[in-house]
């Protein structure tokens, strides 16, 4: 903007410029040429006032036939001196001898002529040409009998310009003719002085004009050429041009500077405006790539930028023969950490993580967060040994402590790696491997390293099938319940925990540690859930005994449950007093208003509360009293530990001793042995389940218990 407005005013500078250079010269040479015409028609004029003193009859009588020096004193030198400024009048005659001289209207010596007399020897030879030529002295139609033969020319010497006119003595009416030929010439001087020039310079309004013996070339003057008869310039009048294009230019220069200026100034307004304008746009058009291309929370790249290194890397690659090494990471105590200290601290972590990821990598890697607790490492120019040390690096960094502000945390993490060698491969399919990679070291039970391998693959296809007959299981209610009895001290029957069962036409009974993960990753563990609370209500209701439903933690947290929930109590006329709703730990950690709300309506309802697989998690005593938790369930693994550990003993034993404090029920799960039974009988656990009471059986044996 700012240069187009430049180069418009310089365009306009230009044109008015060559514009006004152009009508200048064309007036210029313009007035040259009047200038000039105008000298010669003043030569002529010059010429013209001789005529009537030298084309005369008595001029005839007394200069040529009878030379009469008294008569050419009177009138010729006095007169033509005194009414036409002519300085010089000589007589030559016939045989061109100066037989008369006068200066200033008075006689002089004859020498006076010597200055003109190369210049009218020049001019004679045409007069007396045109003398021999002239035809017969008659009347014309005028009256007089011949006219004037007259030759002019200028002289320039010493700065001075002289008009020299040589005029043929002849008559005019014919009462006197020339007795002899050739007639005497009168030569008459008029100079071109000063008072001629500024005569002149008036009558053409000229400026500061001045004779020149040269043509002067510069700027700003005007000049034009003084011919001697033969046309040669012998001198130059010069004066100074009036360039009007110039003038009118200069004049209208003020307002059109003033009027350039604002324009000037309003364009560069507009400019700056739009440039600041453009250069907003430019920031914020940079800033809208960068987010799309990065990840706010860390400034990593994105999934769409990781999708693009990947795809350059895959490539580079290909194309120079080296390997490629992707790693997906997943954090693997994450969401605890997220759900107990709080998004901030979950934020804060993933920034920590983002560091050391950072530091970890070559400049050449490509450390990209595609959300959550997932980082996606991509490699170039690796190898397999090179691609396991860099995984196993990250696993180790990640095992250490990571100093947050609300203190140390420890997380570790799983890592899926896939190696891609020579071939071409879609960037989704590498994603895909090392993500099936990453899902095997979870399930592996995390903290781990896996690399991808092509069984995997069936593994997956092995997942996705049986989610797909899960669905079709729960559309047809094929999932069936099993109940195992909790019984005291003395073995009376406390309570039954219900358990499901899928009986698998091809698989046989598929265990709920196989497919309720499943379901809780795939959805479907809303409708799993309501089955399990379904048929549990359907074949309980007439139960005298408490019966357990285990519900996982995504049930708890969705805002759907309790209607679904009071629905199906309110359909099977059940008494929730009777029922007790095991929860994990995990389930309390998230301390979201939905789960705390659903606690809260499920124990205004009658339900009671039991923590289930009790010391694996992360609950504090806080979690407890503020959930109002109403049983602790000891989990398996400190129970099988009672007899290889000494020190379970302890941990049992203060585990009990805080139910106790905190008014809990305690129970201990998968009680096998009679010893594993003493020894928590002696640290003061009263309730079991397990093998060494019952397996968990069907419903029908079950009913006959609890009845
Ligand atoms: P859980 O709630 O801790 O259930 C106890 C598990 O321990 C049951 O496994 C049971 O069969 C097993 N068990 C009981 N006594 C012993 C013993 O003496 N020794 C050994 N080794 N194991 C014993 P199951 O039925 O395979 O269930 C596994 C887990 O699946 C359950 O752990 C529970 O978390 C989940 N689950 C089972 N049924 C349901 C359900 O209806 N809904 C939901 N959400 N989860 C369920
Ligand atoms: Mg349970
Ligand atoms: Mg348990």
């Amino acid at each position: 903007m700012h240069f187009v407005a430049l180069a418009a005013i310089a365009l306009l500078a230009l044109t008015g410029t060559v514009l006004t250079t152009q009508v200048d010269r064309s007036d210029r040479l313009r007035e040259e040429r009047m200038v000039e015409a105008g000298f010669s028609q003043r030569i002529d004029e010059i010429a013209a006032a001789v005529v009537p003193q030298v084309d005369w009859d008595d001029a005839v009588v007394h200069v040529g036939n009878r030379f009469d020096p008294a008569w050419i004193d009177r009138n010729l030198a006095t007169y033509l001196h005194a009414l036409n400024g002519v300085t010089g009048v000589f007589v030559l005659d016939g045989e061109e001898r100066v037989t008369y001289a006068a200066g200033n209207g008075k006689r002089t010596a004859p020498d006076a002529f010597t200055p003109y007399a190369a210049s009218v020897r020049a001019q004679l030879p045409a007069i007396r040409a045109a003398e021999a030529a002239r035809p017969r002295f008659a009347p014309r139609a005028s009256g007089i009998v011949a006219e004037p033969i007259q030759s002019r020319t200028i002289t320039y010497a010493a700065g001075r310009l002289d008009v020299v006119v040589v005029s043929l003595v002849q008559p005019d009416f014919g009462t006197a003719l020339p007795r002899r030929t050739p007639a005497p010439v009168v030569v008459t001087v008029v100079p071109f002085d000063d008072v001629a020039v500024a005569r002149f310079a008036a009558r053409y309004e000229l400026d500061d004009v001045h004779l020149s013996p040269r043509a002067i070339v510069e700027r700003g003057w005007a000049q034009a050429p003084l011919r001697d008869q033969s046309g040669r310039p012998i001198a130059w009048l010069v004066w100074r041009d009036r360039a009007p294009g110039q003038s009118l230019m200069f004049r209208l220069l003020t307002p059109l500077l003033c009027l350039l200026t604002v324009l000037g100034m309003i364009s560069d307004m507009f400019y700056r405006r739009s440039a600041a304008i453009a250069s907003d746009l430019i920031a914020s058009e940079a800033r809208a790539r960068h987010l799309a291309y990065h990840d706010t929370l860390t400034q990593l790249p994105n999934r769409a930028m990781m999708f693009e290194r990947l795809r350059r890397a895959l490539s580079s690659a290909r194309r120079r023969g080296t390997m490629l090494a992707v790693h997906c990471l997943d954090l693997d105590r994450f969401k605890e950490i997220n759900d107990a200290l709080g998004h901030q601290a979950g934020d804060e972590l993933i920034g920590k993580v983002a560091d050391i990821l950072g530091r970890l990598c070559r400049d050449t890697d490509t450390v990209a967060r595609l959300g959550g607790d997932e980082f996606v490492v991509i490699q170039p120019d690796t190898t397999a040994v090179g691609s396991a040390q860099l995984a196993d690096r990250i696993l180790q960094a990640l095992r250490r402590p990571i100093a947050l502000d609300f203190g140390p945390v420890e997380i570790s993490v799983s890592i899926g790696t896939t190696l891609v060698g020579e071939g071409e491969i879609d960037p989704n399919e590498v994603l895909r491997q090392a993500d099936l990679a990453l899902h095997d070291a979870k399930e592996k039970g995390r903290d781990r390293i896996t690399f991808f391998e092509p069984e995997m693959d069936a593994a997956m296809k092995m997942r996705r099938e049986l989610e797909v007959e899960l669905r079709k299981a729960l559309q047809d209610q094929a999932l069936e319940m099993v109940y195992q009895p909790q019984s005291d001290q003395r073995g009376t029957i406390t309570g039954l925990e219900s358990l499901v069962r899928w009986p698998h036409p091809r698989r046989g009974l598929v265990p709920p540690a196989m497919f309720v993960p499943l379901a809780e990753e795939s959805g479907l563990i809303y409708d799993l859930g309501e089955f399990v609370f379904r048929r549990v209500f359907e074949e309980t209701r007439g139960w005298q005994k408490k019966v357990a439903i285990n519900v996982s933690a995504l049930q708890l947290r969705s805002p759907e449950f309790m209607s679904m929930l009071s629905r199906l109590v309110a359909e099977f006329r059940v008494d929730p007093a009777r029922y007790e709703i095991e929860i994990t730990e995990t389930a309390l950690l998230g301390d979201d208003g939905v789960t705390r709300g659903n606690i809260d309506l499920l124990k205004q309802q009658g339900f009671t509360i039991a923590l289930d697989d009790f010391g694996t998690g992360y609950s504090s005593l806080s979690t407890l009293q503020r959930f109002k938790v109403d049983k602790i369930k000891i989990d398996r693994s400190f129970v099988r530990n009672l007899e290889v550990d000494a020190e379970a003993d302890a941990l049992v034993d203060a585990i009990v001793h805080l139910g106790q404090a905190l008014d809990l029920k305690v129970i201990a799960e998968g009680v096998e042995t009679e010893n594993q039974r003493a020894r928590l009988v002696s640290c003061g656990c009263t309730i079991f389940q397990g093998y060494l009471i019952s397996r968990p059986i069907a419903m029908r044996d079950a009913a006959l218990i609890a009845a």
